[in-house]
């Protein structure tokens, strides 16, 4: 077997000290590949770069006839190396002539070389070229010589990612790693954002890449991995759940991970091979981002991002570097990229400098994005892979209706995207112009839209939209953005605030719902396998008496003998629900002995959001002053799919017929008892449901307020009658395969309705 000349960590000396030189790029490069050739004891060495219009271009090579360089290309997938930049995968051969995807290019002479040896060059989790040897007898190369190549291959990326190759590559075939790019994801939210990317959880960007002395480098590794491993134990120990009942199991991941000693092994054999402990941690991150983009199991690639995530993190140990910096300091307009985050990490955020929020994961109405809402920023769930393919600092336009984001955008985007907003601009001013109108439909119904809300901050918008109050008020939010518990005084003043902004329209203030990813930074929880239906929101409130008795007891001491609307989440029988006013009712009592004043008109409403009480609508409303419908959760659980994976919740729509009629049950219970009925998940938001909910008698529509202007307009040009009795009829005797979608359409395009 041949061996290498001095081994890798030679190699590396020598490419360090040609980096060094004063080179021309091309005569570097050259001398690059013949320094692999003669370290290697190969006869040929060629570096292919993937330029990009997908074409593989010889750019440097010992070996093969000088005249092909720059003029052999092979496309992706073509020929071997086409296969290794397709695959993202290391190829030996001992007899490459007769492998079936070898590509004879007569202009190179590499048909009388038979061992083929050839490895990606990776940066980022992206293929930028190939790296080659040949040798003209049949060999075999061995695991040191491929782990050799595939050390090399770090360097050159990294060369190739900063250095001035750029005038090597001839006009309109640039390697342009930073090119524009666009994601498909999932609208969150409407609305179109400009700004400056800010990475959640920054890449760490390593410098020094060559080890001085691998003794002292793999020293740093161990103490570094060590740090590392207790910090995670310490993490899980102290139950430093911030980031969500996922958070855990992330966690037990990147220990186990963190303790695996084919990770630790290979990270150890990258700095035999010469690299740095950082440089070590790349490549092992480069391959295993290179393997993430082409695996579609889901489980798979979550792992692999875990294991993606560990590294960033051991990188960071390694460099000292903290991200936390990043989230003090934030560009105006920034534009969030996370993977994933819970709803109390983008709280964590200057909310005055916020535009959006991209996540490579995340459903719709997953709390993340209906706090994103309620904030007011534009957010695309669903961008795969977009955090690996950028930095921040870059531009990026969210276009919120569209799903898709336009990452380092070309003039001509933006400028098409500046115009647009101007005709955003333009629509905001039309609805503006809708505000004082009465909410009537065409045919007289009455429509009383109102504000989803949470934060004291967004409830100026009333002025702007028009609204005639706050529908629901998510009291957890409040709870969320602080850094401890509030206490009774600061939950009176914040309350206090709320309803001094809204004065006189009225303000339903949801009592806590957290718990399943609604988590209290500070707060200890258990891991609970399935959250959304685990220990949350009034459960926990009935539990806990002290949270929810100092909650109840702030509301009443901020109404201060004004009238108070207070909405109890999450009730799954009816005697929750009398429980809970049972506490509310003793702290009146409490209130009225202690001469206080007491709200002059208290009512307690209960939120239909658990299907089993469709079941007890008799037993429950008699016992309430309103309803609200929560769809988001009733409709997870009406369906068994998760309201934050779209996998699931795609499948089933909203405003299928089993889940409208469960509405229309609601609404019909509604009216028997005589009182008022509001929806309050996202459906209400969205004109076509929002039409099918006028559709079934529902009236009163609560919503971000962002919506409210598209909302009225479609109140104020429909004529509802006829697509009430028709959608009525159809959810009574079927509507032969005709979903309520489609014939909801069609009244949309008949009445012409501005949907
Ligand atoms: C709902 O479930 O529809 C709802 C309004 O409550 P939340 O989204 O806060 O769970
Ligand atoms: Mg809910």
């Amino acid at each position: 077997m041949v061996t290498t000349i001095g081994g890798p960590r030679v190699l590396l000396r020598q490419l360090r000290e040609t980096m060094a030189e004063p080179l021309a790029s091309q005569a570097r490069l050259d001398k690059i590949v013949g320094l692999i050739a003669d370290n290697m004891r190969a006869d040929v060495c060629s570096f292919y770069v993937l330029r990009d219009d997908g074409a593989l271009e010889l750019f440097a090579s010992k070996g093969l006839a000088a005249e092909s360089v720059h003029m052999t290309t092979l496309r992706l997938g073509e020929g071997l190396v086409g296969l290794i930049a397709a695959e993202a995968e290391p190829l030996s051969l001992d007899d490459a002539p007769s492998h079936p995807a070898f590509a004879y290019r007569p202009e190179t002479g590499e048909e009388r070389y038979n061992a083929f040896l050839g490895v990606p060059v990776l940066r980022a989790g992206q293929t930028l070229g190939v790296l080659v040897v040949q040798n003209a007898e049949r060999r075999h190369y061995g695991d040191d010589e491929i782990e050799a190549m595939l050390t090399t291959a770090t360097i050159l990326a990294e060369m190739i990612a900063t250095s001035d190759f750029d005038n090597l590559i001839k006009p309109g075939s640039d390697i342009d790693l930073r090119r524009p790019r666009m994601f498909t994801g999932v609208s969150f939210t409407d609305g179109i954002a400009l700004g400056t990317v800010v990475l959640h959880d920054p890449r760490v960007v390593v410098s020094n890449f060559i080890a001085e002395d691998t003794d002292a480098e793999k020293l740093r590794l161990e103490t570094s991995l060590e740090k590392m491993r207790l910090s995670i134990d310490a993490m899980l120990e102290h139950g430093d759940m911030a980031g969500g009942s996922d958070h855990r199991e992330i966690l037990e991941t990147y220990r186990m991970f963190a303790n695996d000693r084919g990770w630790v092994h290979r990270l150890s054999e990258a700095i035999e091979n010469g690299l740095s402990a950082e440089a070590a941690v790349e490549r092992v991150q480069n391959d295993t981002r290179a393997r993430m983009m082409r695996q579609t199991d889901p489980y798979i690639r979550d792992r692999l991002h875990d294991l993606d995530d560990l590294a960033n993190r051991l990188l960071r140990v390694l460099t000292g570097d903290g991200h936390a910096l990043a989230r003090k300091a934030l560009p105006d307009n920034a534009i969030l990229v996370a993977r994933n985050m819970g709803p109390a990490e983008l709280l964590e955020y200057d909310r005055t400098k916020l535009r959006g929020i991209v996540l490579e994961e995340g459903g719709s109405t997953a709390h993340v994005a209906i706090v994103a809402r309620s904030l007011g920023m534009v957010a695309v769930g669903q961008a795969q892979n977009i955090v690996s393919m950028c930095e921040s600092g870059d531009d990026i336009i969210l276009d919120g209706p569209a799903g898709i984001v336009h990452l380092r955008p070309t003039p001509d985007i933006e400028q098409a995207y500046v115009d647009k907003i101007k005709v955003t601009a333009k629509r905001r001013a039309h609805y503006a112009a809708l505000k004082d109108k009465p909410s009537i439909t065409k045919d007289g119904v009455q429509i009383t839209l109102l504000h989803n809300s949470g934060l004291v901050a967004d409830l100026p918008m009333l002025d702007d939209t028009g609204a005639a109050g706050v529908g629901l008020f998510r009291t957890e939010l409040q709870f969320m953005i602080a850094s401890k518990l509030p206490r009774l005084h600061e939950q009176q003043e914040l309350y206090a605030e709320a309803m001094a902004i809204a004065g006189e329209r009225p303000v339903v203030f949801r009592l806590l719902d957290i718990g399943g990813d609604k988590v209290l930074p500070y707060q200890r929880s258990m891991a609970e396998e399935n959250p959304a239906m685990g220990f949350r929101s009034i459960r926990l409130g009935l539990e806990r008496p002290g949270l929810l008795r100092t909650q109840v007891r702030a509301l009443l001491l901020a109404a201060d003998g004004r009238p108070l609307k207070i909405l109890v989440p999450m009730v799954t029988e009816t005697f929750e629900f009398t429980q809970t006013k049972m506490v509310v009712q003793k702290e009146v009592e409490r209130l009225q002995r202690q001469g206080k004043a007491i709200p002059s008109r208290l009512e307690l409403g209960v939120m239909v959001e658990v299907p089993s009480l469709l079941f007890e609508l008799d037993q429950l409303l008699p016992e309430a002053d309103f309803v609200s419908i929560g769809s988001n959760d009733l409709v997870q659980f009406l369906t068994a799919s998760d309201r934050a994976n779209p996998r699931v919740a795609k499948n089933y729509d909203p405003i299928g017929m089993p889940r409208l009629r469960a509405i229309r049950l609601v609404v019909d219970a509604a009216k028997r008892y005589n009182i008022p009925i509001t929806m309050c998940g996202e459906l209400a938001g969205k004109p076509l449901e929002a039409l099918a909910l006028m559709a079934v008698g529902m009236t009163r529509l609560s919503m971000g307020p962002a919506s409210i202007g598209p909302i009225k307009e479609l109140v104020l040009n429909v004529d509802l009658k006829p697509i009430q009795m028709s959608v009525g009829a159809a959810l009574s005797d079927g509507a032969d395969g005709v979903t309520i979608r489609q014939l909801l359409q069609e009244w949309i395009e008949k009445q012409n309705l501005p949907v």
